[in-house]
């Protein structure tokens, strides 16, 4: 793909001299932006709703993911699918970087548009947007405007989610919905827990200790004494005489008394009532590309993501069943099996350092390796981009420093400096693991993690 250094085109008023890129093409709507990988467009509209408007179809282009988008005003909303505000040295560099990115991409036109816009340049994230108008509150502007057709952004997000194609960031907001309409227009109400009633008040009352008749304090008033009007008595001391009943609610349509009024939640949208506990509850994050969009966006289909192709291997969920399985065996049969932990902790540096094509040539060449080591038996899981987990069955702790030379070996034989290696093994079986494999993995993992 040849660099054209003429790929900054403007959309508005006032555009200025360019001195990094040799000329400025002028745009007038999403039609006329050229269909190339990789451009760079800056917006100049003084109007937020109109700005709005044109960014949102800009992104209907099918290359547009690739290119960088500026503006000369920026709002909250112009945050979520903009790279900031247009400053041409700044646009340079980031065109330079991507454009280094596109060339490594081998199928480039495979890849979906959300994927490799956030796999193009690092900073993107997928940020939610708060617009009253929307039925649910919040929305996710880049999600949006690439999927124009989704009837939910957040469930598209929640979902992507599910499968690490996203990864939470940071969590933003957490909101009740309607469970009908998922709405977020939602009116709490305060009601009579007997009979539903909104026409409840709060009540001063007092209780005569002598008849036992409850009132309104303001009855009880008289010549400036408190006296039951119901039995006349003269009302001196509080808790001797009267006192004042728990029950400060009164419902004017039955007459109930009550401590704490109900509330329910009244869709402003389509009407229903539903008990708060009833509720959806969402949770608004920020997210960033997952583990699973990181492979998918450097091979473009799914299916061809070269993992780790190493004999006996299995999928996370599989490997979890398995590790379940043996342990309970374990326990029941005094057995004791091993789990190796190989993390590669300088994958991700070695890739932006070397290139993804290199990075997947080193491990190429750890699975050959690893693939010499490991039994017929033993299985093996890429639980993660840079962790290998092996579970090998029958294998005691006191094999460990046979292993660990074997694997010292291994490292040594790669033709690679930079590359490194940390192993960590964990004996099976372990009582924990029977309160969930997931957990007892993600334990071990965040260990692995924090020891790099
Ligand atoms: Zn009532
Ligand atoms: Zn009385
Ligand atoms: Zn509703």
């Amino acid at each position: 793909m040849p660099l054209s250094n003429s790929c900054l085109y403007w959309l508005g008023n006032d555009y200025p001299e360019p001195k990094y890129f040799e000329n400025i093409g002028l745009v007038s709507c999403a039609e006329d932006i050229p269909d190339i990988w990789g451009g760079i467009l800056c917006i100049n509209i003084d109007d937020p709703k109109q700005q709005h408007q044109v960014l949102r179809s800009m992104f209907s282009q099918p290359k547009f993911w690739s290119w960088t988008v500026y503006v000369i005003h920026s709002d909250h909303y112009s945050a979520c699918l903009c790279d900031g505000t247009f400053d041409e040295h700044t646009a340079y560099n980031n065109w330079l970087d991507i454009n280094q990115r596109i060339q490594k991409l081998s199928s480039i036109d495979q890849i979906e548009p959300l994927t490799g816009w956030l796999g193009i340049l690092r900073s993107r994230r997928v940020i939610p947007f708060k617009k009253l108008n929307f039925l649910g509150i919040y929305q996710y502007p880049i999600v949006d405007a690439f999927y124009p057709e989704l009837y939910s952004t957040y469930r598209f997000v929640f979902t992507e989610s599910k499968r690490d194609m996203l990864e939470p960031e940071a969590l933003i907001d957490r909101i009740r919905v309607c469970k009908h309409c998922n709405s977020g227009h939602l009116n709490y109400v305060e009601v009579c827990p007997n009979c539903k009633s909104i026409d409840i008040d709060v009540q001063s009352s007092l209780h005569c200790f002598t008849c036992g008749h409850v009132g309104d304090q303001q009855l009880f008033l008289r010549r400036g004494k408190l006296e039951c009007p119901n039995c006349l008595t003269q009302l001196r001391h509080i808790g001797v005489d009267y006192d004042r009943p728990l029950e400060t609610h009164r419902c004017n349509s039955c007459s109930h008394r009550f401590v704490e009024p109900d509330t329910i939640s009244h869709c402003l949208n389509c009407e229903k009532q539903s008990e708060t506990a009833e509720l959806v509850i969402q949770k608004i994050y920020r997210y960033k590309l997952g583990q699973l969009g990181e492979y998918v966006y450097q091979h473009g289909k799914l299916l061809q993501a070269p993992e780790l192709s190493i004999k006996g291997k299995v999928d996370a969920g599989y490997f979890e069943n398995i590790l379940t399985w043996l342990n309970k065996v374990a326990l029941r049969h005094g057995e004791e099996h091993l789990l190796l932990a190989m993390h590669l902790p300088g994958l991700e540096a070695y890739s932006n350092r070397y290139g993804d094509n290199k990075m997947f040539a080193l491990l190429d060449q750890i699975t050959f390796r690893l693939n010499g080591l490991f039994r017929d038996t033993d299985i093996c899981c890429q639980y993660k981009q840079d962790v290998l987990l092996v579970l090998m069955p029958k294998t005691p702790m006191a094999n460990l420093s046979v292993l660990q030379n074997k694997i010292k070996q291994l490292s040594e034989l790669i033709e690679e400096d930079e590359f490194v290696m940390h192993v960590s093994a964990l004996k099976i079986p372990d009582t924990a693991v029977n309160e969930g494999a997931a957990a007892w993995l993600a334990n071990a993992i965040r260990d692995i993690y924090a020891t790099r």
